[in-house]
């Protein structure tokens, strides 16, 4: 027996003592042979975790040479099955990096992990370090995922927006107009027209085998006058949404300023993001004048021309992708597709010098034979805006194709004396009568005597700005009185005279209970 023991131990001894070649093959008896490798003097370790095999048990071996181990194998098929894209599986959100982190944890738990704290480290909450998960869900804060859709799909049982036995006829939208605009008669009987003929156009679109027309808009009249006012007060009338764009603001795609297409988008905006009610809205362009050809430009004309010509194919209609709630195309915006074939375009605009190439065209016609003495009548006239044509507008700086897509002009008047005081009293919301009922909640009653309401005509007059200057002329006059007469409870009427607005006197007043 003890010769057989030290035999034994003869035997181990050297290998004890032997460093070296020897010393792997001891650690492999130690820690088991399943880590071992076959050829390599190295253990693998698992691609996540970054544990050798020794710890995690057999690896998964996969193409490229990378291992796994079986805990992160597990993991990632976990994660992977409950990976349901925007909920659309189960209903439920994805997980965001957080909850990931969480359930990673959990799993670490529930499979009573005892790897040291250092591997723990070492491995990301993430259980692939090396990949990201976005949560889709979370980009929808940043303006949603960049999709092309249309927003609201057409039923096609649902009944026209407007229908055509509905529809006013020229007259009645015509009267309807009445109410509000004081004046610009023959505007407002071309407008009527053109608006019925456009919407009985659309009403009719897929029954009529004769393509009406589009009847675009072109509207010439001096600032104030109440160009945006009569557009504004038909959309109102005719229930459709409204965009007004300023035509200074708009620039060549690509350039600073607003998109020509920016202009439907503000139209989808006002149609609450209905592409369908869009389409049948009304676009007002204002100061349509600014973007005429400069003359004599050797540079690009970004803000003028390009616009004309960038505008011809909405005015005529076609299919644009517009951004929706933003006014420019970016990344993260959703588009729409809104067809502007039905869309109405009105355009406006000054038209500053725009009489003196009236006045050059006539005078020129009649240069021959009694000539001298028409021209001083074409000088004086007030009206003389009404005898625009279509040339003169092109002499302007309008190109032909732009004014081709615009076939009705109507210019509207210079508002006068008498309109501006019409304007102050007789509309609905007159801004007089907005003063007297501001005053009426005091129990105090308010009057204007005329020669206080031609003082403040002439006065607008002066500013040369039309009705715009009235607000700020009346408000600059009520200022004193609006803050003195709620003072005292007697007082019970206030009629504001001409010398009071001259500066000559106080307002009339008068006490309650005395008439
Ligand atoms: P523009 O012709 O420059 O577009 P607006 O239509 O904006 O001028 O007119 C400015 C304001 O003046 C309007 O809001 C409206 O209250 C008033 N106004 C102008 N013209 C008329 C009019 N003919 N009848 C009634 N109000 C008018």
């Amino acid at each position: 027996m003890d010769n057989e023991n030290k035999d034994i131990e003869n035997i181990e001894e050297p290998s004890e003592n032997t460093e070296g070649s020897l010393s792997e093959d001891k650690d492999a008896s130690k820690t088991g042979d399943a880590g071992k490798s076959d050829n390599s003097a190295y253990e693998d370790v698992c691609f996540v975790c970054r544990r050798p095999e020794s710890k995690t048990g057999k690896m998964f071996r996969l193409p490229g040479g990378i291992c796994v181990c079986p805990d992160c194998m597990q993991k990632t098929m976990d994660t992977v099955s409950q990976f349901d894209y925007q909920g659309m599986l189960t209903g439920q959100p994805i997980p965001t990096d957080e909850e990931l982190r969480k359930m990673v944890e959990a799993a670490d738990k529930a499979s009573g992990d005892d790897s040291s704290d250092d591997s723990k480290k070492s491995r990301n909450a993430n259980p692939f370090p090396n990949f990201g998960f976005i949560n889709l869900a979370n980009l929808q804060g940043m303006g949603g995922i960049p999709n092309k859709q249309k927003l609201k799909k057409k039923d096609p049982n649902a009944k026209p927006l407007i229908d055509i036995k509905n529809l006013p006829a020229p007259h009645k939208i015509k009267e309807s107009l009445d109410k509000y605009v004081v004046g610009q008669e023959h505007a407002k009987k071309v407008m009527s027209v053109a608006v019925y003929n456009h919407y009985k156009r659309v009403a009719t679109d897929s029954m009529d085998s004769i393509e009406i027309e589009k009847s675009n808009v072109l509207l010439i009249g001096p600032t104030g006058c109440g160009k945006t006012y009569m557009v504004r007060t038909l959309a109102k009338l005719l229930d459709v949404p409204l965009a007004i764009a300023d035509a200074t603001s708009l620039t060549e795609a690509g350039y600073i300023g607003d998109d020509i297409e920016s202009v439907i988008s503000k139209l989808l905006a006002a149609a609450d993001n209905d592409v369908e009610k869009a389409e049948n809205g009304i676009v007002f362009i204002d100061e349509i004048d600014k973007i005429a050809k400069k003359e004599n430009s050797n540079h690009r004309d970004v803000s003028g021309e390009s616009v004309q010509q960038g505008m011809l194919k909405l005015l005529e209609g076609s299919e644009v992708e517009v951004p929706v709630g933003a006014s420019s195309k970016g990344a993260m915006v959703p588009l729409a597709t809104v067809n502007t074939r039905n869309i109405l375009f009105i355009c406006g605009g000054a038209f500053p010098g725009l009489e003196d190439i009236i006045k050059q065209r006539l005078s020129k016609s009649n240069s021959i034979g009694f000539g001298g003495t028409l021209k001083d009548s074409y000088e004086n006239d007030p009206d003389i805006l009404s005898k625009v044509t279509t040339e003169d507008i092109r002499k302007y700086g309008m190109i032909p194709e732009f004014i081709g897509r615009l076939p009705i002009i109507t210019t509207l008047q210079m508002l006068t004396k008498e309109m501006l005081i019409k304007i102050m009293t007789e509309p609905k919301n007159a801004i007089l009568k907005q003063y007297q009922k501001l005053l009426e909640l005091d129990e105090v009653k308010l009057e204007f005597s005329d020669d206080a309401l031609e003082e403040i005509a002439d006065k607008a007059m002066e500013l040369k700005t039309g009705a715009r200057g009235l607000r700020s002329i009346i408000e600059d006059y009520m200022l004193d009185i609006m803050y003195e007469i709620p003072k005292d409870d007697n007082i019970g009427t206030v009629t504001i005279t001409g010398d009071y607005l001259r500066g000559k006197g106080a307002p009339v007043i008068g006490m309650r209970g005395i008439e």
